[in-house]
């Protein structure tokens, strides 16, 4: 039997996600030997580079894990051996003739399989894959591409890009990454509902009175907002991060661990849901603000955005699925950025103890007596219960406290980044943490009317200072649901 070779290909090598993420993670699986024996790394982008300054230039960014310094700079060097690059156009046919070539010459006497991980502008994706798929795809191994957001800016651009992509790959060759479903807790999610005994049987609309996905930058968009004006933190966050993590958490038992099993659970889920209401949403957009003699920016200050722009800095929203699960709950988001902290949380609310024995002992505010599970994404990854407690004493006193567990503490080992684990699925072909083509369909078609109505109405967004907890538009968005937000972790450590 032939011994199989892997070349990936870095298309926009020279970019910041390829320094800042994808090498980075390359080596990392490279270090713990989860590469495959015979694997090659080309770049590939406009800007003139050897090899040798390709080396160079990723070599800054490559890191050890703290637990993992031994032998480190042997390990990088062995690596960026293995690192090569072609200049050339995203569009030209030819160009991806000389990297086939190039490809080819590593390749000899083993089964070439190729992976392309497109880093680059959405507007060069279909050239480049047209341009990959001609001239540069494996002739006898399968051939690969990793898609990075945005797919699309509303249902129609998003079908539009499909459609484009399928001309030159199939289904199973078109691996969408969305990062967030690489993060260690968003896998954890399953593996906590399902084999635990206790959270199965309460996960519904008997027993949870509402869940919220909560995503916050402290800071704003700092001279990078070209990109980000023209999609708004809706699209930036919401309609993919968001939606997938609560695809999975709503879902169906599937059939298996297996891709489709999965993917047909989570896409049901989009399906049931009803398309977001104006009325269900706020959108946000921060101001300057001075605070503690320091100058914090407006978004509009940002050299790259329109000074008129209404674009979204944050937005909340309250979402519903119809079906006998979960018929009635909301399911609130809330995506912001220069908010007041950074963080990923889930957070599930319970309903009230029927007929509550201590309820004298809250005094009328039963809300503070619910338990809450909440799952902190990042940043210090930590799943924790919150539930009441009798304070030990004679007396007769509850205290709120958690049953904690804080990964750094339970798990000293660094968690690998998302893109090592999506990377490393896409070698292997398991293609359960990527989007196929019918959820993102599903997922377009619940936010579409919506952003098109906000763009149509010119509806302006509500200012919230730089550093704050945002607009208060929020806070009356959940009560219309009887819903409380919870305080992005500042209850993490207690
Ligand atoms: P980038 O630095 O702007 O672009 C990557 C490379 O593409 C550049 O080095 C440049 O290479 C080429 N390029 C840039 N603009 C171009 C244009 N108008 N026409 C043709 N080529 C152009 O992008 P990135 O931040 O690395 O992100 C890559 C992709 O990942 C994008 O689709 C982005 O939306 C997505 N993404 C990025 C992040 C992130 O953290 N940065 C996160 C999530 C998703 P040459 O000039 O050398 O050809």
């Amino acid at each position: 039997v032939m011994e199989s070779t892997i070349s990936i290909t870095v298309v926009g090598a020279s970019g910041d996600l390829a320094k800042k993420k994808i090498f980075p993670a390359l080596f990392a699986l490279y270090y713990e030997g989860f590469l495959p024996k015979h694997f090659t790394v080309f770049g590939y982008a406009r800007s003139k580079m050897t090899d040798e300054e390709l080396r160079t230039m990723v070599s800054k960014t490559l890191t050890c894990r703290i637990d993992q310094r031994e032998n480190c700079g042997d390990k990088m060097e062995q690596f960026l051996k293995r690192c090569f690059y072609h200049s050339g156009q995203y569009n030209s046919e030819e160009n991806f003739a000389e990297l086939d070539k190039k490809l080819r010459e590593k390749e000899v006497g083993k089964v070439p399989n190729r992976l392309f991980y497109l880093s680059i502008p959405p507007n060069i994706f279909v050239d480049v894959v047209r341009c990959a798929s001609y001239s540069a795809s494996s002739s006898t191994g399968w051939t690969r591409v990793i898609v990075e957001k945005p797919f699309g800016r509303d249902s129609e651009s998003s079908a539009e890009l499909t459609r484009c992509l399928k001309l030159y790959l199939n289904e199973d060759q078109i691996f969408r990454i969305d990062h967030y479903l690489g993060k260690e807790l968003v896998e954890n999610l399953s593996v906590l509902r399902f084999s635990n005994l206790v959270f199965e049987p309460l996960w519904s609309r008997n027993y949870i009175r509402n869940v919220q996905f909560i995503f916050s930058e402290d800071f704003g968009t700092e001279g990078r907002g070209g990109y980000f004006d023209s999609y708004g933190i809706i699209r930036d966050i919401m309609q993919n991060h968001l939606l997938q993590i609560l695809a999975l958490f709503a879902m169906e038992t599937p059939v298996s661990l297996d891709a489709e099993d999965i993917r047909n659970e989570k896409v049901k889920v989009l399906r049931s849901m009803r398309p977001l209401q104006l009325d269900d949403v706020i959108t946000g957009q921060y101001k300057g603000h001075m605070k503690g003699g320091k100058a914090y920016p407006a978004y509009t200050d940002d050299p790259t955005v329109p000074n008129d722009s209404l674009t979204a800095t944050f937005a909340a929203a309250a979402l519903f699925i119809d079906n006998a699960r979960w018929d009635g709950v909301p399911f609130l988001m809330k995506a912001g950025k220069a908010l007041h902290k950074r963080g990923a949380e889930i957070r599930v609310q319970f309903r009230h103890v029927p007929g509550n024995l201590y309820k004298r002992t809250f005094g009328t505010d039963l809300d503070k007596a619910t338990n809450e599970l909440v799952i902190r994404v990042q940043p210090d990854e930590t799943i924790y219960l919150k539930i009441n407690n009798k304070i030990p004493g004679l007396g007769m006193r509850l205290d709120r406290s958690n049953l904690d567990l804080h990964y750094a503490a339970r798990y000293p080992r660094e968690i690998p980044d998302a893109y090592e684990r999506l990377l490393l699925d896409a070698i292997e072909g398991e293609r359960r943490l990527f989007i196929r083509s019918d959820e993102l369909d599903a997922a377009w078609a619940l936010f579409s009317p919506l952003l098109k109505e906000l763009e149509e109405k010119k509806i302006a967004p509500e200012l919230y200072p730089y550093g704050s907890r945002g607009p208060v538009g929020a806070h009356y968005l959940a009560a219309k649901y009887n819903v409380r937000w919870g305080d992005l972790s500042s209850d993490g450590q207690e």
